[in-house]
């Protein structure tokens, strides 16, 4: 074991992350978290009303997510995820127009698989753009394939409307994407849950090697003495920092904040809403993919081929995306500004509208076959959960890109990670296990 403890400050997937891989490299690590439970913004917890394990938000991995995925491989847990091998499936609800991006083969093959024109010059216009430019101002407004397809991307990967998003990150992402050896647009979820698949191995894992999690366990401040931490304050009592170890912070933006005075982090926050339908009981498997094979969903074009579980982007509606499991359908609206305003009621029947349009189109009127035993042919809305994150990531703005802050703090024993550091990526897992890889450089003295 090599000297010195590393304190991490937070148990999200950043935390995490740098706990595996600094456990791995023989560190001390004593991680306090300041909920009962791991997994922060990509947490797993049994709903009462649902009677069901449901994730906070249904989180989606791309195959060019390279060091997410390293990561999984790491922790032996690609089993525990469906892989999309037919790419992602999409919905137009204005016209029922229904496509499928392929998970490789470059721009011209996604282009050329959303039906219509446009897409070209906005993307010329997008590659060239200035550091002050948003996605929207490239694209012109009407233009079908930014309509269809690189505005719900850049809102879905970036978390922030096309008129505000940084027109520079989406053309990082989109980068990347080109980059990605093979399957970069190939979308990864998990089979159970994202505690299930990420975050349970990554404390076991952590456990495996001698680290420490303290739950419930809030650092309310950090003391700093001759340029490092030497103290954890927590209501419990405090925590003393020894001369060789290293604290890492990583807590959401706003708490890194008020821990550290005069950190500079991303002002605004945008908002992802979730809404989770029980259509089963998980003891019955007449599940949500029975409705999506009843809804001729099926076919090759839209079925993935091992998974029970499928995946929907949705154009024109409230919802963005929505996600078939057994016994649950969940839907996912991404910068939900104005529908995280709504009342539970209201949006729980907007989004169920929406499922029963793009899964049953000829029964969205109501008409639907007697003793059909389908939650779809029913006006009523299924046993639901709405899930309201207001500080989902932070808006992927120019202005907010200005003020992620690096890895290394004036504090020498102190470092920052999560995905709102500056990684160069938006608020995503991927970006959360970048900034966890810089951390533990940092705390192995390998920081630039
Ligand atoms: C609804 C939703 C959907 C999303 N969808 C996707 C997706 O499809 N794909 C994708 O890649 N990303 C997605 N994201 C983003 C992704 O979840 C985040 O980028 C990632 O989880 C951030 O991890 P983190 O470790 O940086 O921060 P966090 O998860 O915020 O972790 C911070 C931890 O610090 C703890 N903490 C706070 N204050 C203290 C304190 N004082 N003391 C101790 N602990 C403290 C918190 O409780 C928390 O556990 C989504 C996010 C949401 C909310």
């Amino acid at each position: 074991m090599q000297a010195g403890t590393v304190h991490i400050i937070g148990a999200g997937v950043a935390r995490l992350a740098a706990g595996v891989f600094l456990a791995r490299e023989g560190r001390a690590v004593r991680i306090y978290e300041t909920s009962p439970n791991a997994g922060g913004r990509c947490r797993s917890f049994h709903d009462a009303v649902l009677g069901r394990e449901i994730d906070n938000g249904s989180h989606l991995l791309l195959g060019a997510n390279r060091e997410a995925m390293r990561l999984i491989r790491l922790l032996e847990g690609e089993d525990r995820f469906w892989k999309l091998e037919d790419g992602l499936p999409f919905c137009d609800l204005r016209d029922g127009e229904r496509w499928r991006l392929p998970p490789s083969g470059g721009f011209g093959k996604i282009m050329a698989s959303v039906p219509g024109g446009g897409g070209g010059m906005g993307l010329v216009k997008l590659l060239l753009a200035g550091r002050n430019a948003t996605v929207a101002s490239c694209f012109p407004a009407e233009d079908n394939r930014y309509i269809r397809l690189w505005e719900p991307l850049a809102v879905s990967i970036l978390n922030t409307p096309a008129a505000r998003a940084s027109a520079a990150s989406f053309r990082r992402v989109l980068g990347l994407l080109w980059r990605a050896e093979r399957e970069g647009m190939a979308a990864f979820v998990p089979k159970q849950s994202w505690n299930d698949a990420l975050i349970a191995p990554m404390v076991e894992a952590i456990r495996a090697r001698g680290g420490e999690l303290q739950f419930s366990r809030r650092i309310r401040a950090m003391v700093i003495e001759g340029g490092r931490v030497t103290t954890l304050r927590t209501a419990e009592g405090d925590i003393m920092v020894a001369s060789g170890d290293t604290v890492i912070l990583a807590t959401p933006p706003h708490v890194a904040t008020m821990l550290l005075p005069g950190l500079e982090v991303p002002q605004d926050y945008a908002p992802i809403v979730n809404v989770h339908f029980a259509v089963s009981s998980p003891e019955s498997r007449s599940d949500s993919r029975a409705i999506h094979r009843e809804a001729g969903m099926d076919a090759p074009r839209v079925r993935c081929v091992n998974s029970g579980h499928d995946v929907l982007g949705i154009i024109g509606g409230a919802a963005h995306f929505l996600f078939f499991r057994e016994g649950l359908i969940s839907a996912t609206t991404s910068a939900a500004y104005a529908l995280a305003e709504e009342e539970d009621e209201a949006i729980a029947a907007k989004i169920w509208g929406e499922v029963r349009q793009v899964c049953h189109p000829e029964r969205s009127e109501g008409s639907h076959a007697v003793g059909d035993p389908s939650p779809l042919a029913q006006d009523d809305i299924p046993p639901y959960r709405v899930i309201k994150e207001k500080r989902a990531t932070f808006a992927c703005t120019p202005e907010n890109l200005t003020r992620r802050p690096g890895t290394r703090t004036t504090c020498a024993n102190l470092f920052l990670a999560g995905d709102y550091t500056d990684t160069g990526l938006p608020a995503t897992i991927e970006g959360a296990v970048v900034s966890a890889l810089r951390a533990v450089a940092g705390v192995s003295g390998k920081c630039k």
